[in-house]
């Protein structure tokens, strides 16, 4: 017991401790820096540019469905908007949730759909918005995207989608997971009819949305060192007993092994965007 009764003696310099008290921690504004999720840098906002990229690893930071549409389209006409999102299961908190988040972030669910033009070249669009209840997939998400590319084949134009998503909505449980289906057969048709669908997929794009409509595309883009798979890496590790290779669930992986076509760099992705348009162009 006498180890826990012994008491510590710490020494303090008076003139020291007077110092440290006069100390004025300069104050530095939370949006003045940003930390790289990626390389853990810290960054001068500024330093970032409109295109929000880490000038020491080049990681993509995640940005608003507003900031990519100022990034990637001439001008948009938003659809299929004022579609409620309902708490089909009653699940607690989830009504307040939708709430607060329609609030904070100005948006009416997770995903943002209708017509743009990129380049002269129209295009149906939707971007997925990871600031709302990380771009979950819900019922609402899911009936917008399905209008979507239901109004894209009856007027003979291409989809691109931006996903970003923590995958399902579990507060929408299986109505969520049905959207899964939906929206494929909906992906389906627009294909049959020979029209092109190409994804963008940005960091993070996971669980039913990679299992399902991220990984439809004809074409299928990815911003440098997005993650994306369908479980989380630990889930994973734990099942097969293996450790996992660092880089494991990043876009570049993923490009060796043949799921994505192309990384590019996200101030060249309207560029790029823009040429495959119009070498498809029907
Ligand atoms: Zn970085």
């Amino acid at each position: 017991m006498a180890l826990f009764q012994k008491k510590k003696y710490i020494k303090i310099n008076p003139n020291r401790a007077v110092r440290n008290q006069e100390q004025v921690q300069p104050e530095v504004p939370d949006e003045l820096f940003a930390k790289c999720p990626s390389c853990k840098h810290s960054i001068y906002n500024k330093d970032l540019g409109d295109e929000k990229i880490c000038p020491h690893c080049g990681y993509s930071f995640r940005i608003t469905a507003s900031e990519r549409l100022a990034l990637i389209a001439d001008d948009f006409e938003e659809m299929f908007t004022g579609i409620e999102t309902k708490n089909p299961l009653d699940f607690p908190g989830y009504s307040e949730k939708l709430e607060q988040t329609k609030a904070k972030t100005g948006l009416d669910e997770a995903i943002v759909t209708g017509i743009a033009t990129i380049k002269g070249q129209k295009t149906a669009l939707a971007i997925m918005d990871s600031s709302f209840i990380m771009a979950s997939m819900g019922t609402v998400v899911g009936e917008k995207l399905t209008l979507l590319f239901e109004h894209a084949t009856a007027e003979r134009l291409p989809v691109i989608v931006f996903t970003a998503s923590g995958g399902a909505r579990m507060q929408e449980g299986i109505m969520s997971l049905m959207q899964m289906a939906k929206i494929s057969a909906a992906v389906k048709q627009h294909s049959n009819a020979g029209l092109l669908y190409i994804t963008v997929l940005t960091d993070p794009t996971t669980g039913g949305v990679t299992a399902s409509f991220a990984m439809l595309g004809d074409i299928i883009l990815a911003e440098p060192q997005s993650l994306i798979g369908f479980a989380g890496r630990r889930v994973i590790e734990q099942t097969v007993r293996q450790t996992l290779p660092d880089d494991f669930q990043k876009a570049e992986f993923l490009q060796s092994h043949g799921f994505v076509d192309a990384i590019v760099k996200r101030t060249e992705l309207k560029e790029k965007l823009a040429f495959l348009l119009e070498v498809h162009h029907v």
